[in-house]
């Protein structure tokens, strides 16, 4: 049966989704607001031993509207793994639901302070201010100052850009986040977010108290369509390089390949920074080219912040958006979907049932 057709297209459903899947699958099901609000909550759920020697990680929607491909992972790891747990390993699952469920429900990257939230995670000692060159240059293009009446074709002007200024600075612009535009895209806030506070009572203790933890965060936009990479945003031993690449059949990206991931305050840096014994990765799927994404998330944010909610321009943008992080082909979604099932195939076979 092809499950790729059943995925939940609003947040709502998407939570409901899971939470049915876990209590069919005898999962514990915890729902929090994280950020103090009824309708936003974050739902973690644990398959296994209260103390695990193992602790396998699957977290989804840190950016907002990447949470329709998160949660539909996340709901095919309840359906076919649930009983692939060898209760003699002692290891454990935990899956967080929708990190930022404001983006995911109003179909956005960011949260509701504009917060880019995988640039918010900065280490102590660590400023939340600046901006790189390429992004003051790219400033006025990436986030025009009003509701654009007519949009002049973004992959032209980004052509020209690109031409100028070359296509590693609109990545490193890109990536890299900025602390100096409020409203702009890639914002990273300008103080720690609720959600970093609240990750760090609810979810850091569980990592820190296991002695090995994988953890995956999904994410989608970058990449070649359909296909995932693991991109590794902190050091790694060579064992574990080892085992990351039999799991990723060879999809492993270190920033310095890859202008397209050097950035401050990304959340498994984090993680692996107050859990030295995780290994935290981000587990992204290519959807479009990037300029194409990028032209979406342009127009989303002008239309979020100088549109009028409710207008065919506002839908448009929003529903671009959606589309631009979770394809409606049936192929794309089909081939994700399988991919991911082998993936954690090889997850469970070669490290939590070891
Ligand atoms: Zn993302």
């Amino acid at each position: 049966m092809d499950e790729s057709n059943s995925w939940a297209e609003t947040y709502h459903d998407c939570v409901e989704q899971v939470v049915d899947l876990g209590t069919q699958h005898g999962w514990t099901i915890d729902s929090q607001s994280l950020v103090d609000h009824e309708l936003y909550r974050t739902t973690f759920m644990k398959l296994g031993p209260e103390r695990p020697r193992k602790l396998l990680v699957v977290t989804s929607g840190l950016h907002g509207v990447e949470g329709f491909l998160g949660s539909a992972i996340q709901a095919m790891i309840i359906r076919h793994f649930s009983n692939r747990l060898d209760p003699e390993r002692e290891s454990a699952i935990l899956l967080v639901h929708a990190i930022n469920p404001f983006g995911f429900d109003q179909l956005r990257r960011f949260d509701e302070n504009n917060v880019d939230l995988n640039r918010n995670f900065l280490l102590r000692g660590e400023e939340y201010q600046g901006a790189n060159e390429g992004y003051r240059n790219l400033n006025r293009l990436l986030n025009p100052p009003n509701w654009p009446r007519f949009e002049i074709p973004f992959a032209l002007q980004a052509g020209w850009k690109i031409a100028r200024h070359g296509l590693n600075s609109l990545q490193r612009a890109v990536a890299g986040g900025q602390y100096d535009y409020p409203s702009g895209l890639f914002f990273g806030g300008q103080e720690p977010t609720r959600t970093l506070r609240a990750l760090e009572k609810v979810l850091l203790p569980e990592i820190q108290s296991t002695p090995a933890t994988l953890h995956f965060d999904i994410h989608s936009g970058l990449g070649l369509s359909g296909e995932y990479q693991f991109l590794v945003g902190h050091e790694l031993s060579a064992e574990e390089i080892g085992l990351l690449k039999v799991l990723s059949a060879n999809r492993m990206k270190f920033p310095e390949e890859d202008k397209a991931y050097e950035a401050k305050g990304n959340f498994n840096r984090w993680i692996r920074h107050h859990a030295p014994m995780a290994s935290s990765i981000c587990l992204e799927y290519g959807t479009f080219p990037p300029v194409e994404v990028l032209g979406a998330l342009r127009a989303e944010n002008a239309a979020h912040h100088w549109g009028e909610p409710g207008s065919n321009h506002f839908r448009e943008a929003k529903n671009r958006l959606k589309e631009a992080f979770f394809p409606s082909s049936r192929s794309w979604r089909s081939r994700v979907y399988n991919e991911s099932k082998s993936l954690f195939d090889r997850i469970f076979d070669l490290w939590l049932n070891q």
